[in-house]
């Protein structure tokens, strides 16, 4: 793992940039997590809800035709066979186990194109906790069968009017209503972003990943660490828990990959580290995509999970540091690594995830190498998105 310092900072960046008053609630958190997270009834909860609900562990597959074909051994962690498709119910079933020990009785999340609120919706369920996700407006319209999915779990979807109706609006709305309800409510922020200590929270509960990998690799190849591991970034969980057994293993290679939509230098892009300047989002200082001024621009990938204007903190540091390698991906290249997976491994990934498998084409390994993709999630959300583009 990464230190943090007692402010909530990976280097220069991170901490908790929170109005007035949501501090009682940070506050609430900060004092409350390492402990619960560290008490044996928590562990056992969490570890059981992981293997028998989640389904984990996923399995570490090597995809001998993909290896064949980049003339290297290639590894795939499958969180795309999660419950609900992808890595993000690790974070999800870790916060609502805090927030019952908490004594907290509502759930409030955002979601963007609406994996993270159906992931929260589906844990709500699973524990009889009353739920309510914030979406953007446009984000409504443009993810219906989501905003269905949530329904049916039962949990209230409210329209984000303001702004641009999208995730940045979702997330101001939530922090507002948290404000308005800190005694009884619990948020659940669905990456490594936001105030301190979130981003170190679900960095926690989704490092399982690399945890897993350590183990699996070990039995397969006699080591537990390999050369090279590769995630696709949006705020960066998944990148997060695939590396985090590995930060300080100097020897392993962490790939974090962005999107660069249409091209990193087109104006439609997400390649954060690439276009960003330090700047606060979302209550941590981290690297984000601005004018001159500071106004947040709007960021554009085919893949609706790394469609974000910033980074997690942890990543902003990694970057900074030289620690990780950051690459970026456009739409036309993510949608052929896509179907190439499909072809030759008989798996359809997310589109985040076809991002990580199009930096296979850009990096630089040797033969003798071991990579591991983190395969964040499952393409039957993305399939509309597939037909669309249409050149298969
Ligand atoms: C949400 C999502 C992502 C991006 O989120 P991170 O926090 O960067 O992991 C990546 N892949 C899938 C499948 C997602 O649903």
């Amino acid at each position: 793992m990464i230190k943090i310092d007692e402010n909530g900072f990976y280097g220069d960046f991170g901490g908790a940039y929170i109005p007035e008053m949501l501090y009682p609630n940070i506050e609430e958190l900060k004092e409350n997590y390492e402990q619960i997270m560290a008490s044996e009834s928590f562990k056992t909860e969490f570890d059981s809800l992981l293997k028998d609900y989640v389904g984990r562990p996923t399995p570490l597959f090597h995809a001998q035709r993909l290896s064949e074909k980049y003339g290297v051994k290639i590894y795939l962690k499958r969180e795309d066979l999660c419950h609900t498709g992808a890595h993000k119910i690790n974070n999800t079933v870790g916060q609502i186990i805090l927030a019952k020990r908490l004594n907290k009785k509502r759930i409030i999340a955002e979601t963007g194109a609406g994996q993270h609120g159906v992931a929260t919706a589906t844990v709500c369920a699973l524990m009889g906790m009353e739920c309510t996700v914030y979406m953007g407006a446009v984000d409504m319209e443009r993810q219906k069968p989501n905003v269905e999915r949530m329904r049916i779990l039962g949990a209230t979807v409210v329209p984000a009017n303001s702004g641009s109706k999208t995730l940045k609006d979702a997330t101001n709305e939530a922090m507002r209503q948290w404000i308005n309800n800190p005694v009884d409510t619990h948020y659940i922020i669905g990456s490594v972003v936001g105030p301190h200590p979130y981003p170190e929270m679900v960095a926690r509960f989704q490092s399982v990943i690399s945890a897993e990998i350590k183990a699996q690799l070990l039995e397969k190849e006699g080591r537990d660490s390999p050369d090279i591991v590769i995630a696709c970034v949006g705020g960066g969980s998944n990148a997060a828990g695939a590396f985090y057994h590995y930060y300080n293993d100097e020897k392993v290679r962490l790939v974090a990959v962005e999107a660069a939509g249409l091209g990193v230098t087109s104006g439609k892009s997400a390649a954060t580290t690439q276009l960003g300047k330090p700047g606060i989002l979302h209550g941590s200082k981290t690297l984000l995509m601005q004018t001159e001024d500071g106004q947040v621009v709007e960021p554009h990938s085919i893949s609706a999970g790394l469609d974000y204007p910033g980074i997690g903190p942890v990543h902003a540091h990694l970057f900074a540091s030289g620690r990780g390698e950051f690459l970026a991906v456009e739409d036309e290249d993510a949608m052929i690594a896509g179907i190439e997976l499909s072809r030759l491994e008989g798996i359809i990934p997310a589109i985040e995830s076809a991002h990580a498998l199009s930096a296979l084409n850009q990096l630089k390994y040797k033969a003798s190498d071991i990579i591991v993709i983190n395969l964040s999630g499952r393409g039957d959300k993305d399939l509309e998105t597939y037909i669309k583009w249409g050149n298969y």
